[in-house]
Order: C-alpha cells, then structure tokens, then sequence
C-alpha cells in the first residue's frame, strides 16, 4: 500500500500513521521528522531547513522532493509506505507523479476544523529520544513527563507555539489544501473525519483502507 496522509499540521496523521504502519507493516516516511532530524544534526540540509521551520514556511520544494527521492529508493519502501507530511503543495504531488508514476495508490485526507487543531498543537509534546507523540489531555504518556515507551523527556516541539502554528495553519490552507482536488481529479482521494477519539478516528481510517485491526 502506498498512502499519502494529508490533513492540516495536529491532525493526528503522526499517531494514526503508526497504527497503519503496524498493520500493514510498511514504512512511515514524515518529512518533518528527516527534517528535524537534519536540524538537529546540524547538517548543511538543516542549516537550510531551520529557516523556514522556525517561522512554520514551507521548505524549498526542491530541498524537499530530493530527500523524498533518496528516501524512496531504500529497501524497506518495496511493499509500500506511508507519507506523511509530503507532498505539501501541488508543485510536490506533480513532481513525485512525475518523478514515480506510481508512488501512490490512495491519498486519505484526515479532516479536522482549524479550532480543534489549536487546541491539539498547543497541547502536544514529543519524546525527544524515540520521537513518540503525546497530548497532555487527549493522549498523554502513561508515565506522565517522560515517554512511556523509552523514558525519555517529553518536549514541545519549537514550531508547535501559537503564533506558529497560526501561521501554519494559513500555510495549510494556501498551499497544502489544493492538494486534495489533485488527488481527487486522479481518483485517488478518501476523507475521513479526524474528530474524535484516538481510537474511532482508528477504526474509520482501518475501514477506508480495507485494513483489519487484527492484521
Ligand atoms: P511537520 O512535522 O510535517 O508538521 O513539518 C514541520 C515543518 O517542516 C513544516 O512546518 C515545514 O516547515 C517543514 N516541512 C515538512 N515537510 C515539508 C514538505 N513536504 N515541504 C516543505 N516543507 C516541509
């Protein structure tokens, strides 16, 4: 299966991408983790990409597409894969379309309105060891400050204040939402509502996609 998940920045496309992943065993590819990753590594990618981060721009689409391409070809990515967070503008879908005719079979869009995802960012945290996303009221680690997976310290990540993620939001809105239309007009788009618990907005992504729990 290879699954574009779209939907504005605290959709919860980072939590439900893992549970697909489990399912049906393929890889999550999020951009704004290589990214991070990139940035805090200090690498000539993130020195590049921490100027656009900080202020919630969009990355240069050729910075971008290049990570995805390099990230395509590795192995784990033969069955299939999930990406989250690219592509981000139309610009980003042609260019993959153009790049691999047939990297993807199904974009599914998780649909959340602008004042449930304020109040979803400005509570999120990460481990800042494995990366594990949290919320402090809707989804918080069974071990309170620190990650219930690995320990480690739970952390708010730089772009997730509210004038950020404001501006993100009208980046979303500009130029990440007219993806949706492209990948309609392919015949390729599912929406799925977003609101609700971890649990519901689970089962009615597995539905769309055909996947059983107990895969
Ligand atoms: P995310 O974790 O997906 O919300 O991404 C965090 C930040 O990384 C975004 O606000 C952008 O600045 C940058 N970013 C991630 N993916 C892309 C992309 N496909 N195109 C451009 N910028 C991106």
């Amino acid at each position: 299966m290879k699954l574009v998940f779209l939907g504005p920045p605290g959709a919860g496309k980072g939590t439900q991408a893992a549970f697909i992943a489990e399912a049906a065993k393929i890889p999550t590819i999020s951009t704004g983790a290589m990214l991070r990753e990139a940035i805090a590594n200090k690498t000539e990618l993130g020195k590049t990409a921490e100027a656009y981060t900080s202020k919630g721009e969009l990355v240069p689409d050729e910075v971008v597409i290049g990570i995805v391409k390099d990230r395509l070809t590795e192995a784990d990515c033969k069955n299939g894969y999930i990406l989250d967070g690219f592509p981000r503008t139309v610009a980003q879908a042609q260019a993959l379309d153009d790049m691999l005719p047939d990297a993807i079979d199904v974009a599914l869009s998780l649909e959340v309105p602008d004042e449930a995802i304020i109040e979803r960012l400005t509570g999120r945290r990460e481990c800042k060891n494995c990366k594990a996303t949290f919320h402090i009221k809707n989804n918080p680690s069974a071990k309170g400050d620190v990650c219930d997976k690995c320990g480690g310290e739970l952390i708010q990540r730089a772009d997730d204040s509210l004038e950020t993620i404001q501006n993100r939001m009208s980046v979303y809105h500009a130029q990440t939402e007219p993806i949706k239309d492209y990948y309609k007009d392919c015949g390729k788009l599912k929406c799925v509502n977003g609101v609700g618990s971890v649990e519901e907005i689970k089962a009615a992504l597995f539905s769309a996609l055909g996947l059983s729990e107990a895969l």
